[in-house]
């Protein structure tokens, strides 16, 4: 084992190799990268040797010095990679938070290249030649498409919800119904963010039930704020009541030192309603109905980038907007780019389906998938030897904890490779140029094609004959 060990190449005998300034210079990545990647590679094998292990053939200095290169080139190549990779999202759920959530459209991505390609207004009254605020970036807007008094927009919904806490309730006392304290997405909690705003959270109500008498009981002089949290990411069913928005706003009405907050969660602003889609009130509503303030997300059924948007009366957004979380909080000027356009889409209602993918592909009809899942099996007719391809009836999910309990019907298509199995075939896909991911059920792998669009069915396609062994 001694004798192997001393066969070993030191470090600086490889790093004088033509390989090493090579690897150096045509992949242009610095040498003590390289340095770090082959030391890494020779106490690998140190350790193996020590352990009794023999990791390669014909061990010898030439062997070893073999291994390590190759293992260093391929590692080198690997950490060139982009880390943040684009995918084309076979499984039909559209807003997939392990995705990405939304998807930008076309007028949003060139406004965040022009915005972020050069200097901007973000912080510059053009009309007076001074300083501005970049909170007032997109306010115009934001009360336009929601008929609310003033807007602002921080980080993300979560955030938003923080600091309204902080902001507007800290030290004092926050009811919210015992059916609504929520967990999204792991690591959102109502009653952690709660208690991180130093807000009193006073529940009231049970699990399945609560009635406008238990708000009225918890009222006192301690009281700040009644938070309403839409629950998106579940559907209670059976027994069960809620206070209805209206009602609330007649409580706060009678206690006029209160706040009434809704965390909307998805906050959409297109009434997915008059498709026949899912419950989900329009923010416009839930501001004429009389709610003070509601919050939330950019990138949910909005279908813009990740944000926060607050909206509601004046007085209490101005509060937000001086408060010193609101500069913790603050987004990019990409992000305002991206949101403006997103909002435009909905000021012009004919371009706005043309326009928003998360709102095309939502309201996206089972017969237009249907002819998309077609024509992938018709492309790929000729490699029937080796896949069995079967167009079925089934449904999509909308997902990122909107719209629980709405099945979108759609269409799919399930794929057997004849010499590889599904869960290989799923992770080929997956780590492959571009990505694909898939939903593996009953041993075979789903594409739901609600997800996947026309200028990404070629490449679908490409993937799958690549991969057939079949083409010349
Ligand atoms: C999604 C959601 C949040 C968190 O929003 P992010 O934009 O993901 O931070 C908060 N509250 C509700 C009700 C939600 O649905």
């Amino acid at each position: 084992m001694m004798q192997l060990l001393r066969e070993l190449p030191p470090v600086h005998e490889l790093q004088k190799s033509n390989r090493f300034t090579s690897l150096v210079e045509k992949l242009s990545i610095p040498d003590s990268q390289v340095t770090k990647i082959i030391q890494a590679e020779i106490d690998y094998l140190r350790e193996e040797l020590l352990a009794g292990n023999v990791p390669i053939e014909k061990p010898n200095k030439l062997t070893f010095t073999e291994y390590i290169w190759n293992n260093t080139e391929e590692k080198v190549l690997k950490f060139k990679q982009d880390r943040l990779i684009r995918v084309i999202n076979g499984t039909g759920t559209v807003l997939h938070t392990n995705l990405g959530r939304a998807r930008l459209s076309e007028e949003a991505i060139t406004h965040v290249v022009s915005v972020a390609s050069n200097y901007s207004n973000l912080e510059y009254k053009i009309s007076e030649g001074k300083r501005g605020s970049r909170h007032d970036i997109l306010e115009e807007l934001l009360t336009e498409v929601t008929g609310a008094e003033a807007a602002m927009v921080v980080n993300n919904n979560a955030a938003a919800v923080y600091l309204v806490l902080r902001a507007l309730a800290k030290d004092k006392e926050v009811i919210v119904s015992r059916g609504q304290l929520v967990e999204i997405g792991g690591s959102f909690r109502v009653s952690s963010i709660m208690s991180e705003s130093d807000a009193e959270l006073v529940e009231v109500g049970t699990t399945n039930k609560t009635h406008l008498y238990d708000y009225q009981n918890a009222i006192s002089e301690k009281t700040a704020m009644i938070l309403k949290v839409h629950t998106s990411n579940f559907k209670t069913i059976g027994f069960t009541e809620t206070v209805a928005t209206e009602e609330l706003v007649e409580l706060k009405r009678k206690n006029s030192h209160l706040i009434f907050y809704e965390d909307l969660g998805s906050g959409s602003l297109y009434d997915f309603r008059n498709e026949g889609i899912g419950e989900e009130p329009v923010v416009r509503g839930v501001i004429e109905s009389g709610v003070d303030l509601v919050s939330f997300s950019g990138d949910k059924l909005l279908g813009g980038p990740q944000a926060g948007i607050i909206v509601g009366k004046k007085e209490y957004i101005e509060k937000l907007k001086s408060h010193q979380l609101a500069r913790v909080l603050r987004v990019d000027k990409m992000t305002f780019a991206g949101l403006e356009k997103t909002l435009r889409s909905y000021l012009s209602s004919q371009d706005l389906v043309e326009q928003l993918p998360t709102v095309r592909d939502i309201i996206k009809t089972d017969q237009q998938i249907y002819e998309q899942a077609n024509d992938f099996c018709v492309q790929l007719k000729k490699y029937s030897e080796l896949y069995h391809l079967q167009v079925l009836a089934d449904t999509s999910q909308v997902g990122g904890g909107t719209m629980p309990g709405v099945k979108l019907p759609t269409y799919i298509v399930t794929i057997n490779h004849k010499n590889i199995s599904t869960p290989e075939l799923a992770r080929i896909l997956r780590t492959g140029t571009p990505a694909i991911v898939t939903r593996i059920k009953e041993d075979k792998i789903i594409i739901d094609f609600r997800t996947v669009t026309k200028k990404e069915m070629p490449e679908l396609i490409e993937s799958f004959i690549s991969l057939s062994g079949m083409d010349d």
